[in-house]
């Protein structure tokens, strides 16, 4: 589908992950002054304002002194071979305790900043946010319930009682996000489905989206959620890209789905309005009191994408 640059992709760290448990190696790179820190305090990013917010990193004597604050660093991989990249949970301060040492940048949320960082810095950011959720909730065996350890510099967790030692390693949750397209049947035209939930920000429509279930393939997934939320049956499901998406850790899987002639018949608890667009109204959405997804995710680019569609074949 899509030639376009998808938020939090593109980056280019090497995640050195045969060096994770070498612990000389990475104290070694801890020390070493080029080293830069990404910090996160309660699954905000530190941001340094200016003509456009960028995401702030931390080196040398300053990183030293946050470093100093967290319990526990996590090591995300290697810049250009031979500069090492740290993240570090600050939740556990408050925040008049960090301030004084962050120079006027402070923590913001990820969603508001998002569409401002540069290539691959959304993809630090979502790595280092993703990765420390992760260890935040799992300071406690899920097996015994004795607390837990982190190795491999923050890419497993070992439960500390001796009988049990369980390993736990930083899980992504999938979720599938499909454009359900169709012909219309009275029409001829081509449509594509947009739905809208309830909490979202007034007027946005999106594609359907949701979690993979135990057992499920994906595209058994994409079937069962379009059934599920739209009574509709789709026959032809089509992989088409991915996004890591971290709120707090999710990977969102993207799908075009086509669907037969069958009634949409939306579920209410799920959806707040479900309804089929023809290309020209997606393209004026605007003029409808409805908008779309943001440029960079993944749901703008399979619409998009199909949008695209029409320039080519004339529908
Ligand atoms: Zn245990």
């Amino acid at each position: 589908m899509m030639n376009v640059a998808l938020a939090y992709t593109g980056g280019t760290l090497d995640r050195a992950a045969n060096r994770r448990s070498d612990e000389l190696w990475l104290s070694a790179g801890l020390r070493d002054p080029s080293g830069v820190l990404v910090p996160v305090w309660r699954e905000r990013i530190l941001v340094a304002n200016g003509d456009r917010p960028r995401l702030a990193t931390l080196a040398g004597q300053q990183a030293h002194r946050v470093r100093e604050l967290a319990d526990e660093i996590v090591f995300l991989g290697m810049e250009e071979g031979d500069r090492p990249w740290f993240a570090c949970d600050l939740s556990f301060h408050d925040e008049d305790r960090l301030t004084p040492l962050l120079d006027g940048c402070a923590f913001r949320d990820l969603n508001r900043v998002v569409t401002h960082l540069g290539a691959g810095e959304g993809a630090v950011v979502a790595y280092a946010r993703s990765l420390l959720h992760w260890h935040r909730r799992h300071r406690f065996c899920g097996a015994c319930g004795t607390r837990t350890a982190l190795e491999a510099r923050g890419h497993l967790r070992i439960c500390a009682d001796p009988g049990c030692l369980s390993e736990n390693f930083p899980r992504t949750d999938p979720v599938v996000i499909m454009l359900v397209t169709r012909v219309d049947p009275d029409s001829g035209a081509p449509v594509c489905l947009l739905a809208r939930q309830r909490q979202w920000i007034p007027g946005l429509v999106s594609a359907l989206a949701g979690f993979v279930e135990p057992g499920e393939t994906l595209e058994d997934a994409v079937r069962r959620e379009v059934l599920e939320e739209a009574g509709l049956r789709v026959d032809v499901v089509r992989y088409e890209a991915s996004q890591p998406w971290p709120f707090p850790a999710s990977l969102m899987l993207g799908f075009r789905a086509e669907a037969g002639d069958s009634p949409l018949t939306f579920d209410r608890d799920e959806l707040e309005d479900a309804q089929w667009f023809r290309r020209e109204d997606v393209a004026r959405i605007r003029t409808l009191g409805l908008r779309l997804p943001f440029r960079g995710t993944i749901a703008r680019a399979l619409i998009d994408g199909w949008l695209a569609e029409g320039d080519t074949d004339g529908g």
